[in-house]
């Protein structure tokens, strides 16, 4: 008898291309593996057993070739280049070689995966849980899609060699259907608590009875509130029999929490609790003092100066990401930049971690969707821009760089109000961290940048008073008040630095952190709106919400648009101008005293006068009067006095002319502007106690005449000095160019003349653009230079002389164009 059911892993669900029997290269070898007889396997399986049994748990092997494992195993961990264990693994695999429930506890980076994965195969290899018909063996459960596809890609590289495990990962993201096909064919499954909790309750043909061994990866996470109605719905399907093992590299100890998952007499393995400190020691931690408006500042002189650098930058909420990634986006920073949070789609996702993964400098923007176990490749430096929710979360953020013996930095962005309390809470974690100081020099301030973009893009604007709100809503929901007292920070600023005119308005504020949650919930069932979302709940595992809120019918994402809320992307006061659009108010002309408050001038908005029952107002505020109703109608126009009637249908069209509806109005009256820019009129009557008391009125009428006399009589004198010496100009041009055809007639030709004329032209151009107040007289003055090589007898000469040769003219000329 022979479990030869193909590939081995037929059942993987997420990408076709991760089956490694693919592969040409070595086909030899995996021949072998397959065709080993049946005896030769029993044989293997006995003395195997026998080897475990013996192992001796307080002996250390240092490789994997000193363990007993198949021959399948320790070929998959060789080619996957995994040779000498980690500390973790060193204990836990020989633990639960033998079967025991393990707590397990190891600092981030440490090579737990390994430490579940190795056992997880070995055990049901032994007893022999392999093929369709051996049903479900483990099931390894992360909190979020991104680990789960994580482990189980560890567990297809250790497993390709001779394995014949079904293997599949259920995380959503794909057909029911599907997913319930290969899951009853399944020997082992990594998966997220929602998803499998939905096959558990409604895949009929999906039998777990046979189930030895049962894993949570970050079991802390898994075991907390958000995932606590799912978790324990799943072990009631589980038989109780069987091996649990939990990891995490922050450990829950939680008795209640053990007495949950049935555990018996768990191995405690926590092999870095002596440890100086709770994070790897490659790792260099600082924090940096700044005041959450100068966050974004801080960010942007970070990535400016770490272009080459692999970056993971940390977030509360899915709008903040967004929000931080299109306006850095827009500003090109000179880095790649990359962004994921749980609301984006599966395929989306998976794209972005393997780019990131892939990529040597890029910048990630992220929530806490990747603070935990997922391993991308050589990452430089962590940075948390907004505060972590506890302690914990911080270990998990800072555990994507340093991994496996890697150095690895991480900053941590602290508003003055969070210092004390959030370095209390490191401490008591026993976690290193430095204050250190951001260059000033190196800071650049990208305020104004913002505040340009949220004004010319609605959209941006929109993303960052969501983002703001979210941040808010994320601050205020923070179980730890020590660290985040909402009334301390400077929120007014923090709406400014997103480049926002105002902070927007947050109606929860008021109400309670209870009062909140179900509000939201419910309407997340209601309606499942895209538009609300931040907290870390909704971001990790966002197929958990969807499980609960399935519905039948199919909706498509016009659905969403058109149920959308919260739409507002105008600033209030415009807001305002709309409502008092609304047909149903007469006097939807403004007054003066409102329309002075807008942003925005009415420049026409003709309203129905009270006569009519129901004004057509067409929504751009044209009017669009329906004719064919009978009964003539009238029409305020403004600055009309009085009303226009419409009692035609020739009459009606008018409205669509405005040239035509000036003849309906007032003519314009013409007014000045001060130096304050208030308007005035031409002649303002002055207030008559001043001008008593300035004289008798004859006396000023006198006075004034006096003056004004004198004034035209100087302007007169200046109008006909003016026009004699433009007279006067003219005749010299005329003589000029006579003289000018003389000289071309006489020498006939001058080569080259013309390219000094151009150089000299060009060099008086630029001479003459410094002072604009020459820009119109210029081209003379040039001209004149060209023609009279004499500029210094011109100088000399200068003065209000009589006028006699024409040298004299030309210098009077020069003299009068300045
Ligand atoms: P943890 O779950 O403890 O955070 P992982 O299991 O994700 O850590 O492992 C972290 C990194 O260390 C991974 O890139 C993994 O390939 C590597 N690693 C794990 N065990 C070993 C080992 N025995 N030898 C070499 N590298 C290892
Ligand atoms: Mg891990």
């Amino acid at each position: 008898m022979r479990f030869e059911i193909g590939p081995v892993q037929v059942n993987i669900s997420m990408a076709p291309e991760i089956s490694g029997r693919t592969r040409p290269t070595k086909p030899k070898k995996q021949a072998r593996g397959i065709k080993r007889k049946r005896g030769d396997i029993d044989v293997d399986l006995t003395t195997l057993q026998a080897a475990v049994e013996e192992l001796d748990t307080a002996t250390t092997a240092t490789s994997f070739t000193d363990l007993p494992l198949s021959a399948e195993t320790k070929a998959g961990l060789d080619a996957s280049h995994y040779t000498t264990l980690t500390d973790i693994q060193q204990k836990a695999i020989p633990l639960a070689l033998k079967g025991k429930d393990i707590l397990g506890a190891a600092k981030t980076g440490s090579g737990k995966t390994l430490a579940f994965l190795v056992p997880v195969l070995e055990n049901l290899y032994r007893t022999q849980c392999i093929g369709p018909d051996a049903g479900l063996g483990a099931m390894v459960i992360a909190p979020t899609r991104e680990l789960a596809i994580q482990i189980f890609d560890v567990l297809r590289q250790i497993g390709r060699k001779g394995h014949l495990f079904a293997a599949g990962l259920v995380i959503g993201g794909k057909g029911l259907r599907e997913e319930q096909d290969a899951l009853v064919r399944m020997n082992i499954v990594v998966c997220t608590p929602g998803r499998i909790l939905q096959h558990l309750s409604q895949t009929a043909a999906f039998n777990v009875d046979g189930l030895r061994m049962l894993v949570l990866d970050e079991a802390d996470r898994i075991l907390d509130m958000g995932f606590q109605r799912d978790v324990d719905a799943i072990v009631d399907y589980l038989p109780r029999e069987r091996q649990t093992m939990l990891f995490s590299a922050t450990q829950t100890k939680r008795v209640a929490d053990l007495a949950r998952l049935s555990l018996r007499e768990p191995e405690y393995i926590s092999v870095h609790e002596s440890a100086s400190s709770a994070t790897p020691k490659t790792l260099q931690q600082n924090y940096v003092l700044t005041p959450i408006p100068e966050k974004l500042d801080t960010l942007w002189s970070f990535l400016q100066s770490s272009k080459k650098s692999k970056i993971v930058v940390f977030l509360s909420s899915g709008k903040q990401v967004r929000f931080v990634y299109e306006t850095f986006r827009h500003m090109q920073p000179g880095i790649p930049l990359l962004h994921l949070h749980g609301r984006q789609k599966q395929t989306a996702r998976l794209e972005i971690t393997t780019k990131f993964s892939n990529a040597k400098a890029s910048c990630l923007f992220a929530t806490d969707v990747v603070a935990r176990g997922i391993d991308f490749p050589a990452v430089d430096w962590v940075v948390q821009v907004d505060c972590p929710e506890d302690a914990e979360t911080y270990i998990h953020r800072v555990g994507r760089t340093a991994r496996y013996e890697r150095d690895g930095r991480a900053v941590l962005f602290l508003d003055p109000s969070e210092e004390e309390g959030m370095l209390a809470r490191l401490e008591a974690k026993n976690v290193p961290i430095e204050r250190i100081n951001v260059r000033t020099k190196k800071q650049t301030s990208i305020k104004n940048q913002l505040q340009n973009m949220c004004f010319k893009d609605p959209q941006l604007k929109y993303l960052g008073q969501k983002a703001f709100a979210s941040y808010v809503r994320s601050l205020h929901v923070q179980k730890d008040k020590t660290i985040f007292k909402l009334d301390s920070y400077p929120l007014e600023e923090y709406a400014a630095s997103l480049g926002l005119p105002g902070a927007p308005r947050i109606k929860f504020l008021k109400a309670d952190a209870e009062d909140v949650k179900r509000k939201k919930n419910a309407s997340r069932q209601a309606a499942a709106s895209e538009s609300e979302s931040g907290s870390d709940d909704d971001d990790e595992d966002g197929e958990k919400v969807k499980s609960k809120t399935e519905k039948p019918a199919v909706r498509t994402k016009y659905d969403r648009m058109f149920e959308r809320q919260n739409q507002d992307v105008l600033a209030d006061h415009y807001s305002k101008m709309i409502k008092s659009d609304d047909p149903t108010s007469n006097n939807a002309l403004l007054d003066d005293d409102d329309a002075g408050d807008d942003l925005f001038d009415i420049k026409r908005r003709i309203p129905a006068a009270s006569s009519s029952p129901e004004p057509d107002t067409a929504p751009d505020g044209d009017p669009e009067p329906d004719t064919r109703t009978s009964g003539p109608k009238s029409i305020l126009l403004p600055g009309a006095k009085t009303p226009l009637i419409l009692d035609s249908a020739r009459r009606a069209k008018l409205l669509k002319s405005k040239k035509k509806l000036l003849q309906f109005k007032e003519s314009g009256t013409k007014l000045v502007f001060d130096d304050d820019g208030t308007a005035h009129q031409i002649y303002e009557l002055e207030d008559e106690a001043a001008f008593r008391a300035r004289g008798e009125a004859e006396e000023q009428r006198k006075r004034f005449l006096d003056e004004e006399g004198e004034r035209v009589k100087i302007a007169d004198g200046e109008d006909k000095a003016t026009a004699k010496a433009k007279r006067r100009e003219k005749i010299v041009k005329r003589k000029e160019r006579a003289k000018q055809a003389d000289e071309d007639d006489a020498a006939g030709q001058q080569v080259g003349g013309g390219e000094q004329d151009a150089m000299a032209n060009f060099l008086a151009d630029a001479a003459g653009s410094d002072d604009e107040s020459e820009a119109e007289e210029a081209p003379q003055a040039k001209k004149q230079k060209k023609w009279f090589q004499k500029d210094v007898e011109v100088e000399a000469e200068e003065g209000g002389r009589e006028i006699e040769t024409l040298d004299d003219l030309e210098a009077e000329a020069a003299r009068l164009l300045g």
